[in-house]
């Protein structure tokens, strides 16, 4: 038996494809507005959310400079699309009556707060849900990293990790049969096995500071609440 899951303050990391619906790229905003009807669901029961969302719908940094593109610019690029992505977020939230805030890694004054940790614990504890864009800050990190970063730093009992299939398997199950799901898998083993549930650096972060990572699908709908209140199918990785 697992350990029901009550929580108080939890981060939901997506990644920017989860945002481009059926096309190939960029935003789709259909879809934005359904994850903002999950997240207002989860809010509206008086959990403290904080949001990471990636920006591969617009821009990867390996992608550029694959093609030339001095790294550290491409994933300067990277990050500002992380940025646009958050703003459609707190666009589509704020259109349902839940207050939000943009935080940037990266200043950028007259778009998005700049990122003060004391000030985004005060966001969170009034009730406002804190989407935190830019990523870290710096080259070489992906937005997985930043995730774990700031949950740890928020105090998030647990990471939300939305993804298109239910939990964590031992191979891929969009392409075999008989993959099976884990209900709980340590750290350890997601390194090992190289299960893709986050990235290396993500996981380590994560194990380091004893931070559950919750991997579940983002297209049941209902799905993120009904995971805070116990239901549902999941991996939790501890
Ligand atoms: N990025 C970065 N530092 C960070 C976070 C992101 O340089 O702390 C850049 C990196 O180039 C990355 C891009 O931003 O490829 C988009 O983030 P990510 O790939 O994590 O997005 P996702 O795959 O979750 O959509």
């Amino acid at each position: 038996t697992r350990p029901k899951p009550s929580f108080k303050r939890v981060l939901l990391k997506i990644s920017g494809e989860a945002l481009m619906g059926d096309q190939g790229y960029g935003l789709h905003p259909p879809t934005v507005q359904r994850i903002a009807r999950e997240v207002q669901a989860v809010h509206s029961i008086g959990v403290e959310v904080c949001m990471v969302i990636g920006g591969g719908n617009i821009f990867r940094g390996l992608q550029g400079s694959a093609q030339g593109m001095e790294r550290t610019t491409a994933d300067y690029m990277g990050m500002l699309a992380t940025v646009m992505n958050a703003l459609a977020m707190q666009s589509a939230l704020e259109e349902l009556d839940v207050f939000t805030r943009v935080i940037s890694a990266i200043r950028m004054d007259e778009v998005a707060e700049p990122y003060i940790r004391r000030r985004a614990v005060r966001h969170l504890e009034k009730k406002r849900v804190c989407i935190f864009a830019a990523g870290t800050g710096n080259p070489y990190f992906t937005t997985d990293t930043a995730a774990t970063l700031r949950a740890n730093e928020m105090n998030c009992e647990a990471i939300f990790k939305g993804t298109k299939v239910d939990g964590v398997y031992d191979k891929d199950p969009m392409k075999f049969d008989d993959a099976t799901r884990y209900e709980t898998v340590s750290y350890d083993d997601c390194l090992a096995k190289r299960l893709g549930v986050m990235d290396a650096s993500a996981i380590a972060l994560a194990r380091d500071n004893n931070l559950p990572i919750i991997v579940f699908s983002l297209d049941e709908p209902g799905g993120f609440r009904g995971i805070l209140a116990g239901e549902g199918t999941y991996t939790r990785v501890q």
